[in-house]
């Protein structure tokens, strides 16, 4: 099941991109067809696998969907996690999901980008001496 076009994937990596040059936060999509078990449970392995909770100051935010499961999830890190309010992933979500359920899926995840990266960067403005820790690219499998 294939839901995101090339250039729908191209648009994402330059959501990601300019949402990371505002902050230190490093945003990051992954892809696959089923969990196979509870999302949120899989999500957080994802988050490990991808090296994720390796960033410096904890602010990683992943992305992860489970196209054939229709589930996805919105996963901090607790630097992230911590600043944002408790509601805060969960309104990003729905503002997802009214996009998904309209099957546009790049503009749902851009939206979450967009959404994401604003707290980010309010929280962990760009550094000069920033890195890009984690690679734009959307992690697919
Ligand atoms: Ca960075
Ligand atoms: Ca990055």
């Amino acid at each position: 099941m294939k839901i995101l076009t090339h250039n729908d994937k191209n648009r994402i990596v330059q959501a990601i991109m300019a949402a990371e040059k505002m902050t230190s936060g490093e945003l990051r999509v992954h892809v696959e067809k089923k969990a196979g078990k509870d999302p949120f449970l899989r999500a957080q392995e994802v988050f490990q696998e991808l090296g994720m909770d390796q960033t410096r100051e904890r602010n990683g935010v992943l992305f992860f969907l489970a196209v054939e499961e229709r589930k996805f999830v919105i996963l901090g890190d607790e630097g992230i996690n911590n600043k944002v309010p408790a509601d805060f992933w969960e309104e990003t979500k729905e503002a997802m999901a009214a996009e998904f359920k309209e099957s546009r899926f790049a503009e749902g995840l851009m939206e979450g980008i967009r959404r994401a990266g604003e707290a980010l960067a309010k929280h962990f403005p760009y550094r000069h001496d920033d890195i890009d820790e984690l690679p734009n690219e959307i992690s697919i499998s």
